[in-house]
């Protein structure tokens, strides 16, 4: 069943939408929907999602992932490969890719794992996971990092093939061993073992220039470090083919929080510095840093909610980042039309996602988000339907909420519900 729509008002002028696509005149018999005051933005697109099936049901699924997924703005998510077991096999992406179109609230896209089982030892079937139902062209081992350099020289390599990239997650493990937040005057203060930025900086100098010696696409999961910004900026500088992201959280808070000992806090890599968060904004906006994603990292409450040592890292983020990021990256010049860029048409990009990213333009999958930047929430158990709460924004109040979004001209979310 298709449906026409008639989306008026928008700041880009009327949208109509027939038969899964934009069209420039208005469709026969189309329900409308008035986005006078909305933001009209094309479907988002997160290229660094963690969805945990296989594997961790308990903290969040495909379908509840996808759910969060649409609610916060979202038509495509791209799913990390630390599942359990790992997705580092044609059988396990195609069983999240599958499990992504049952669902049928954005389009899962299964990343590879880089080595078999994250182990860092021996390559995974790149080959037949690019080959596979599931199309895979980002292979990463996050969580961990590809940290024997002929391995990752290889895979850089072996990807080119079938024009993959290769996410790293950049951290110097024996740097970084028993680290609990960022080295630096806060943890000296608190006593807490120190994860330095030069870990992150040391793995992200090596993987450019590897990248650049093979001619291959390196992409560096959730840049945290003013150094890490000066190191992508000098890459590309040299016309490597490197690319990066941020986090909403990375752009938004401080080590200083870890001062509460509040687990919902322990993020990897660590929350940083005022001055290294002033350099990932600044990174982002002049283009250094490619896109924001999300490293939507669900845990349950006993993972979670424990000793500050003994917490898993990371924090829930598909419905607030859209939120997020305008907070962060307010003043910016042409504001939407950067997050356009940053959360839609570059991750399509570097992810090779034909289907999304593409605008508002006649012809272009009806890809849709409307955001009421009128609007405040205060995120909670009970307005977020990821499977996992550990939410670093319960009971702050955010300026701004998705109200609507199309999957190819199918709306997953109207007045402000998921439509399944
Ligand atoms: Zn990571």
């Amino acid at each position: 069943m298709t449906s026409s729509w008639i989306v008026s008002g928008t700041q880009v002028g009327d949208l109509f939408v027939r038969d899964g696509v934009f069209v420039d005149s208005e469709p026969a018999d189309a329900q409308r929907i008035d986005a006078t005051g909305l933001i009209a933005l094309p479907g988002l697109v997160d290229l660094h999602t963690h969805l945990r099936e296989p594997g961790r049901e308990d903290a969040e699924t495909v379908e509840t992932g996808s759910r969060a997924a649409a609610l916060g703005g979202y038509t495509a998510v791209c799913a990390m490969a630390n599942t359990d077991p790992v997705a580092d096999t044609a059988g396990v992406v195609e069983q999240v890719w599958r499990l992504g179109k049952d669902a049928g609230l954005v389009d899962v896209q299964p990343i590879g794992a880089v080595t078999v089982g994250l182990a860092g030892e021996r390559l995974a079937e790149l080959g037949a996971m690019a080959t596979s139902a599931a199309d895979v062209r980002v292979f990463s081992d996050d969580g961990h990092c590809v940290h024997d350099p002929v391995l990752m020289r290889r895979a850089l390599e072996y990807v080119k093939a079938f024009d993959g990239v290769i996410a790293q997650h950049a951290e110097e493990p024996r740097l970084t061993a028993g680290a609990q937040m960022n080295e630096g005057d806060t943890s000296a203060r608190l006593g807490l073992a120190g994860w330095p930025a030069v870990a992150e900086e040391a793995i992200i100098a090596r993987d450019v220039l590897l990248a650049g010696h093979v001619n291959s696409r390196l992409h560096i999961c959730h840049v945290s470090t003013a150094g890490s910004v000066e190191l992508i900026r000098w890459a590309k500088s040299k016309g490597w083919r490197v690319t990066a992201e941020v986090t909403p959280h990375h752009l938004l808070l401080t080590d200083e929080l870890v001062g509460s000992y509040d687990p919902v806090f322990k993020v990897n890599p660590p929350l940083r510095t005022e001055a290294d968060v002033l350099a990932l904004r600044e990174g982002l906006r002049d283009g250094t840093i490619d896109i924001v994603a999300t490293d939507h990292a669900p845990h349950t409450v006993e993972d979670k909610e424990c000793e500050w040592a003994y917490a898993r890292p990371g924090m829930v983020g598909l419905e607030t980042a859209l939120s997020i990021v305008v907070e962060a990256m307010a003043g910016t010049d042409d504001i939407w039309g950067r997050v356009t860029d940053w959360m839609s048409v570059t991750p399509a990009r570097i992810a090779g996602l034909s289907q999304q990213g593409q605008g508002l333009r006649p012809g272009a999958p009806a890809n849709l988000t409307l955001f009421d930047p009128s609007l405040t929430w205060t995120p909670g158990p009970s307005e977020l339907m990821s499977r996992s709460h550990n939410t670093p924004y319960a009971g702050r109040e955010l300026s701004g909420r998705v109200v609507a979004t199309f999957l190819r001209g199918e709306p997953t979310v109207l007045d402000g519900k998921a439509q399944k």
